[in-house]
């Protein structure tokens, strides 16, 4: 028998609960049961087809071998132009790396920067895999709580309150999963004010740019020269383009020392990512396909709408109207008999009306569930009324 003694790091790592609540709802599906999933977080939505033929055309030109680790220099170049753009950012091509999706990106920043028992903050609710990636590389979680009172929202105050001589990064999720909150220009501003003169690294996960309503988006690196030397902005194909599968995150980094340091690594394990999908993606980064982000964005404000409007009506349920990505975060601590257990609220409702929501624990902010409005609006009207009615029989 092989030693069974295990990493304890490894030991110490649990699964992504929004993945395996989709793979259950999955499984749930197969096995012929009436089940609808809103826990996914993906749109439905097909790729692009500019995307898809730029695709075929590298596989059928024999675009098929290893690339540069950090991306092929047409890759680099587009995300360059896209946050000169877009975001107002100026980066070289060797202050960008292109990972497995922005999950791997920021895993690559957390393995490079987090010493033992380094700190790091994170306002909650968070999307699961951050302080998951912290505890593995060995550093120490430290959360600030927000609720509907702040908007959801950290303020400059309790930023500065969280601060210790340990404190290495503060993550920023803007727009956030799971809550649909987007900080201001001035709110970023605030921000930067209180980490001014510090050593702190801001790791700005910046997915859901595109998934905005009503609001405008700004990159915590915009927002001063300060704010930009501190800030790792993480963003990806993922969820603007409808990109799921594909795999492709990159970073943005003015410390081309960190970058290099993150490509040595992404050499030792996974190297560049697939090159056909880079290939594409010079394509989706290109203003080739603003009109179907577009598209989806103004589908997703009006399935938003209309789960927002629905949910509003249901008893016991108070929730807030999301500015950005593709979620409602509703908080059920009013509904009978839970007493706000939002784990056995998404395991009783699965069971009794086949609808799949993910656990605000999971989130780190129990009393609340997570619903994902990336699907048909027919769906959304369906589910919300089992919802309805899972409410009632209670
Ligand atoms: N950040 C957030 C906030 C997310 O919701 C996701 C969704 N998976 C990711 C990062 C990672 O996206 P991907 O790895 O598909 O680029
Ligand atoms: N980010 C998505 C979600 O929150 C996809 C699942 C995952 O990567 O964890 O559901």
């Amino acid at each position: 028998m092989p030693n069974p003694t295990y990493a304890p790091r490894i030991q110490l790592l649990s699964e992504s609960t929004t993945i395996a609540i989709s793979s259950l709802a999955r499984e749930l599906k197969a096995q012929g049961k009436d089940i609808l999933s809103f826990s996914a977080g993906e749109p439905d939505f097909d790729t692009p087809k500019p995307i898809k033929d730029e695709a075929i055309r590298a596989l059928n030109s024999g675009f098929t071998h290893y690339t540069a680790v950090s991306g092929i220099p047409e890759l680099l170049k587009a995300i360059c132009a896209k946050l000169e753009r877009e975001n107002g950012l100026h980066y070289e091509p060797n202050e960008i790396l292109v990972s497995n999706g922005a999950k791997h990106s920021l895993f690559n920043v957390f393995s490079a920067l987090v010493c033992e028992g380094d700190e790091v903050i994170i306002p909650a609710p968070y999307w699961v895999s951050y302080p998951e990636i912290v505890t593995y590389c060995g550093g120490k979680n430290v959360f600030i709580p927000t609720d509907e009172k702040s908007n959801f929202k950290i303020t400059p105050k309790q930023l500065k309150e969280a601060i210790t001589p340990k404190t290495k990064i503060l993550v920023l999720n803007s727009p956030s999963n799971p809550t649909g909150v987007v900080y201001s220009k001035e709110e970023l501003e605030e921000i930067g004010q209180v980490l001014a003169g510090s050593g702190i690294w801001v790791l700005s996960d910046e997915i859901y740019e595109k998934l905005i309503y009503d609001t405008t988006f700004c990159s915590a690196a915009a927002v001063s020269q300060d704010m930009c030397e501190r800030t790792i902005v993480i963003n990806g194909l993922s969820k603007a383009v409808a990109m799921t599968g594909w795999r492709v995150g990159y970073l943005a980094c003015k410390d081309k020392q960190l970058v290099k340091y993150i490509d040595n690594l992404q050499s030792q394990c996974t190297s560049n990512v697939n090159s056909i999908a880079q290939k594409a993606s010079v394509v989706a980064l290109s203003k080739e396909c603003a009109a179907d982000i577009e598209e989806m964005r103004l589908a997703f404000k009006e399935r938003m709408e209309v789960a927002y409007k629905l949910f509003s009506t249901l008893p016991g349920i108070t929730l807030q109207k999301p500015q950005g990505a593709f979620y409602l975060f509703p908080n059920i601590q009013g509904v009978g008999k839970f007493g706000g257990d939002s784990m056995r609220f998404c395991q009783e409702l699965l069971q009794a009306q086949g609808v799949a929501l993910v656990p605000g624990s999971a989130f780190g902010q129990d009393g609340y569930v997570r619903f994902s409005f990336a699907c048909g609006i027919e769906q959304i009207q369906a589910g919300i009324e089992r919802i309805a009615r899972f409410i009632k029989d209670i």
